[in-house]
């Protein structure tokens, strides 16, 4: 049977000639041979409903591990390059009867063959660990963008459009120091880990949660030393480096009071990595968070809404809470809630996956952007999601469309929902294409 999917394989990655085996990683291999080949996990796999292609299925991709490992495929770059295609959404253990952990099987590979490499996505985790830097590129580019200089650069720069089109998502204005908003009443303290990205990208974000959070009567603490969660970092193979900022921010944050993370991949990587380092943080989604909260405690709006739900990988197969953002947005009164259909699949935007991919990342997003084209029809919707690598990519998949649909946090729907005196603004529409 191996031989048989070895030889599948080969074929479809037109493969260079093998090396002699050789005795590989003996822990890596025995994690490896947990696959039975039995392929119930093959219909789930997004990338092989795509390419129909055994080598870029679940057990295709354990084939190619196992092969590599003991020497029987060479290590090239073409023959790694279905691995380089699996999207991690963890979709595939979900249905493996033998419990493999591919996505830590993965992760363990890539950190073994691990080697740092120019590339866009390299470029992006490099500027991830340094939030000072990131703080002044993106200073940088609205300041270019009232000069003109970024609709140059994006008419100039075809090849990275996508990249263009991610940065035109930030807000005209650099985003301003974070405020801790006073709360006399409160009786109760928490740490907020905004990500490296929500704090520029989305400062609306932060301002919703503690909003939020502070009508529900939790003070909140968002620590100025912490750093990037290290998701992207650990998921391409630098796991020294995910280890460093998980230790960062074990530093930054205090394990006396629960720290609530604002985007569900940050919050599966310090759940996951605070306890392979037997540390004692609670890290929490803060959706998770507030399923533990009583919602009615506050007098939501009733406004008419429908409210179309994408359920990120990391919310459905990391957390193992699917049905997360319908528990906690049922606390509004008049809210339709919907899925977007096929919301069992990755959007494609799986970390630096879209920009890795684009091409694969694009062919999952769009069946999506269909469903909510669609669904305009009927009324008008507010998409959520609570993932900001999937929100990115929504909203460059939307401008490429030329559709103006709202993409936000459930937070978002939620603070805006607050009663008067401590709603924030309603939710924002998209810009105009071409106006950034
Ligand atoms: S993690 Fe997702 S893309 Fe990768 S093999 Fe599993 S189901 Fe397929
Ligand atoms: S379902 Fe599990 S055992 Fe079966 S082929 Fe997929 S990974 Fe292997």
């Amino acid at each position: 049977m191996f031989g048989a999917i070895i030889a599948l394989i080969m074929r479809s990655t037109q493969s260079l000639p093998c090396r002699n085996a050789s005795t590989g990683d003996p822990a890596l291999l025995a994690e490896a041979d947990q696959c039975v080949k039995c392929g119930l996990c093959a219909p789930h796999c997004p990338t092989y409903g795509l390419l129909q292609n055994e080598a870029d299925s679940p057990r295709g991709r354990i084939a190619l591990i196992q092969g590599l490992l003991q020497g029987a495929i060479e290590n090239s770059p073409g023959n790694r390059q279905a691995l380089d295609r699996c999207l991690m959404c963890g979709n595939c253990e979900q249905h493996c009867p033998s419990g493999v952990r591919f996505t830590r099987l993965l992760d363990d590979f890539r950190a073994r063959s691990y080697s740092r490499s120019v590339s866009i996505a390299g470029l992006l985790r490099y500027l991830l660990v340094s939030r000072r830097l990131l703080r002044r590129l993106f200073a940088l580019w609205s300041l270019s963008r009232k000069t003109g200089l970024a609709a140059f650069l994006q008419a100039s720069w075809p090849a990275h459009q996508r990249v263009a089109k991610i940065l035109a998502f930030l807000p005209a204005q650099p985003a301003g120091k974070i405020k801790t908003i006073p709360l006399t009443s409160a009786k109760k303290t928490l740490s907020l880990f905004s990500g490296c990205l929500s704090p520029d990208m989305e400062p609306r974000l932060i301002n919703s949660s503690m909003r939020v959070l502070s009508a529900l009567g939790w003070q909140v603490e968002v620590p100025s030393a912490q750093g990037c969660c290290g998701a992207m970092h650990q998921h391409a193979g630098d796991q020294r480096q995910a280890q460093q900022l998980l230790q960062i921010n074990a530093a930054a944050f205090s394990s006396k009071q629960p720290i609530v993370a604002l985007s569900t991949a940050c919050s599966a990587q310090l759940q996951s990595g605070f306890q392979a380092m037997h540390d004692t943080h609670q890290a929490v989604d803060i959706l998770q968070f507030l399923q533990q909260q009583d919602l009615t405690r506050v007098d939501w709006r009733a406004d008419e809404q429908t409210l179309l739900i994408h359920t990120p990988c990391s919310l459905r197969n990391a957390l193992a809470e699917p049905d997360l953002i319908h528990k906690v947005l049922a606390c509004l009164p008049n809210s339709r809630l919907l899925s977007l259909p096929d919301n069992e699949r990755c959007c494609g935007a799986a970390g630096s996956y879209m920009l890795e991919q684009p091409a694969l990342a694009d062919a999952l997003l769009q069946p999506k952007l269909d469903a909510l084209a669609l669904e305009l029809r009927q009324q008008p919707v507010i998409l959520v999601t609570a993932n900001i690598g999937c929100r990115l990519h929504f909203v460059a998949g939307l401008r490429a469309r030329g559709i103006e649909v709202p993409v936000c946090h459930p937070l978002d729907v939620l603070a805006a929902a607050l009663p008067i005196e401590e709603a924030i603004s309603p939710i924002p529409c998209l810009p105009k294409r071409g106006t950034g």
